[in-house]
């Protein structure tokens, strides 16, 4: 008879739950990752794909820099769609080509390469870039791009089939989880129970299924953002990572910047502030342009942050597309709304029970980026204790 006991259970099988067992597995550990959907359709397939560790500050930059190479390590074995075509920032003004040389500067100092643009230069790379928009762009060569909507499945796949001590099982939302007996007793909304010695709870933005009493009063907001995908333009030269003006005035690599504090926002990017609209562009495997994104924020146990799509929000993301590439010949063919966790003081939100659960969400916008580096450490320190 298959045991029910496990050295560990991952419950919530995003990106950040899936690095997670996977370097418990890579640490020999019996693992159990469960997923309440048929397939992740939260954040982790939503997004951009954008993988950006020069977005990052601090020990993100690093997490994110370890994530790039574990990610190409993984692609080199088995195909999960990783592409490396590098990240661009274009800046549209003075104070924005200050902060690309300032954190061109910073870069140099890490050691971490990045190489400044002239706007000849990005336009022979990206043609589609308007001239009057684009003064100069930082360019980091070895930077990734993911494909969202696939990526995940292909490393599940990927982890169950490299390690014996993996499972995985989907359509199991867990509804009961606690300390019983020095074990931890896990229990599914179909009645199936799970016992394991630790467990690891990465559950999104999903804050009404498990400790709903404690997420109320953990001050975490949740993000909603509205994305955009143009039909397929498999032959448009706008290949890897672009971020642009707004991205600089917002990211936190910037914010590190010195003269991050003293730029002032135009009256012309206002509004799209207020909406916290910034400008990225990634072409998808299949040619399709997704463009994005604006922010939306809610706390969590106070307000939902709603299904439907503002169409003015999308028209404001549309124009303002419009300023730096040249979309003539775009068509719409999608746009969705997705949904992360953040904390307004903390980088991410880690809640330890008894030392025996480990409750470790709302890594905010970075976590296609820094995940991989981030469970690394986190998975570590949690099998140490
Ligand atoms: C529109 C958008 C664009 C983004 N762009 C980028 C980008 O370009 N680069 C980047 O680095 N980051 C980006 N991000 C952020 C990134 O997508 C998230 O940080 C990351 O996906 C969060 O992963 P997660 O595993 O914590 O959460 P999720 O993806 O939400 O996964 C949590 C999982 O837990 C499961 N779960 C929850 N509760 C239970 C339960 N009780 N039982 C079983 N299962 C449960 C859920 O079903 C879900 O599958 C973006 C996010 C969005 C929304």
């Amino acid at each position: 008879m298959k045991s029910n006991h496990y050295d560990l259970i991952v419950i919530g099988a995003g990106v950040l739950g899936t690095f997670h067992a996977y370097h418990a597995a890579v640490a020999n550990k019996k693992i159990l990752l469960l997923e309440k959907d048929q397939q992740p359709m939260q954040a982790t397939v939503r997004n951009f794909g954008q993988v950006v560790p020069s977005g990052m500050s601090n020990d993100w930059f690093q997490f994110g820099v370890y994530a790039t190479q574990l990610y190409k390590t993984i692609q080199a074995d088995y195909n999960i769609g990783i592409r490396q075509n590098g990240s661009v920032y274009i800046a549209s003004d003075d104070d924005e080509q200050q902060l690309l040389h300032e954190l061109k500067q910073r870069m140099d100092a890490r050691g971490y390469e990045a190489h400044i643009l002239t706007t000849q230069q990005c336009l022979s790379r990206w043609p589609v870039l308007h001239p009057e928009y684009c003064r100069e762009g930082l360019f980091f060569p070895q930077e990734v791009s993911a494909e969202p909507n696939v990526l995940i499945h292909y490393l599940l796949k990927y982890c169950t089939q490299r390690f014996s001590n993996l499972t995985y099982q989907n359509y199991t939302t867990i509804q009961a989880c606690e300390v019983l007996n020095n074990q931890v007793k896990v229990v599914s909304s179909a009645g199936q129970s799970f016992t394991a010695h630790k467990v690891i709870i990465c559950n999104g933005s999903e804050f009404k299924i498990l400790f709903a009493d404690i997420f109320e009063k953990s001050g975490i907001v949740i993000s909603k953002l509205q994305m955009l995908r143009t039909q397929p333009m498999p032959a448009l030269p706008l290949e890897g990572n672009i971020l642009t003006g707004l991205t600089t005035r917002r990211y936190e690599s910037f914010e590190e910047c010195p003269s991050f504090s003293k730029i002032k926002t135009p009256a012309h990017l206002q509004e799209l502030k207020n909406w916290g609209i910034h400008i990225l562009f990634k072409k998808a495997m299949d040619g399709s342009v997704i463009v994005g994104d604006s922010h939306e924020y809610v706390e969590v146990g106070k307000e939902e942050p709603g299904y439907e799509i503002n169409q003015h929000i999308n028209n404001l993301m549309w124009q303002e597309a419009a300023r730096i590439v040249d979309m003539k010949e775009w068509k719409l063919s999608a746009a969705w709304a997705g949904y992360y966790s953040q904390h307004p003081q903390k980088d991410i939100v880690e809640i330890d029970i008894e030392n025996r659960i480990h409750i470790r969400t709302a890594i905010g916008g970075k976590g296609m980026t820094s995940s991989a580096g981030y469970a690394q450490k986190s998975v570590q320190q949690i099998l140490r204790d």
